[in-house]
């Protein structure tokens, strides 16, 4: 809290679109009983004040390279309560793509050319790898609802609820016919649900953009995925689309 007696809030990017902030400032825009309930502090996308007193950090983006562990340990220092916001944030997202590249250095030199070396760059990492995390909102980009549904418990104090069911749950309820009986493929039985099963709704497979359930039957669905038709390069290409990270590339 700070003189204005309400919580002071701060919204952070990493390596990200900053797309999952673009729906946050979509969401206060419709929902101005949040703006009014807090304080922001700092939010590069929407704001110049760059506060530095905060309660609740949100974090978007990817850990993807060492400049950001201090950064992100600055920000766990000051907030009472972290919040990943987004896949990037929350599995690695898309960033850890790179992560399976057979060498980092030809990665850089593709993406910045023959100044590859002025940018500092290592594997992509979500940035519970480099700090404790409190609260998670999946997804690319994050659900807005769930996005004030967190914001609604982390302000009362409570923790957030994320489901932890398969996609295939809410699918069903919506009474879609599945992809894999229309000629297509899906991951929503690994994946958490919590988006309304949107992409198989409007008839796209699922590519996993809210991170596994626990405990996942990962082979299950590859023997599933390789019935479908999928050949070894496709199903791993879906399989790692959003959830690529593996913390042994990483600390072995
Ligand atoms: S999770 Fe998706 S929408 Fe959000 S910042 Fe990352 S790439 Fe962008
Ligand atoms: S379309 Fe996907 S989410 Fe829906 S039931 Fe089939 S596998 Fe599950
Ligand atoms: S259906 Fe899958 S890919 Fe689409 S938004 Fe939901 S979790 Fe993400």
């Amino acid at each position: 809290m700070a003189g204005s007696g309400k919580p002071r809030v701060a919204f952070f990017d990493f390596a990200s679109c900053e797309g999952c902030q673009l729906t946050v400032v979509d969401s206060l825009q419709t929902h101005l009983e949040l703006v009014e309930a807090v304080e922001i502090v700092q939010f590069r996308e929407a704001m110049s004040d760059k506060g530095e007193d905060y309660l609740v950090a949100f974090v978007e983006g990817s850990c993807t390279r060492k400049s950001d562990e201090e950064r992100l340990l600055k920000i766990r220092e000051q907030a009472a309560v972290v919040v990943a916001l987004g896949a990037c944030a929350h599995t690695g997202g898309i960033n850890a793509l790179k992560n399976l590249q057979p060498s980092l250095p030809d990665v850089r030199q593709y993406v910045y050319g023959e100044q590859w070396q002025w940018y500092d760059s290592y594997p992509a990492r979500p940035i519970s790898a480099v700090i404790p995390v409190d609260a998670i909102i999946p997804g690319c980009p994050i659900d807005r609802f769930e996005f004030l549904d967190v914001v609604k418990k982390v302000l009362l104090g409570k923790k957030p609820a994320i489901p932890d069911y398969p996609l295939c749950v809410e699918c069903k309820l919506k009474e879609n016919v599945c992809l894999f009986d229309r000629g297509g493929t899906c991951l929503g039985p690994i994946t958490r649900a919590g988006c309304d099963a949107i992409c198989p709704t409007y008839g796209d497979g699922c590519e996993g953009c809210r991170g596994p359930i626990p405990n996942p039957n990962e082979n299950a669905m590859k023997d599933v995925l390789e019935m479908a038709g999928l050949t070894a390069a496709q199903l791993m290409a879906k399989m790692t689309m959003f959830n690529a990270y593996d913390p042994m590339q990483i600390e072995g």
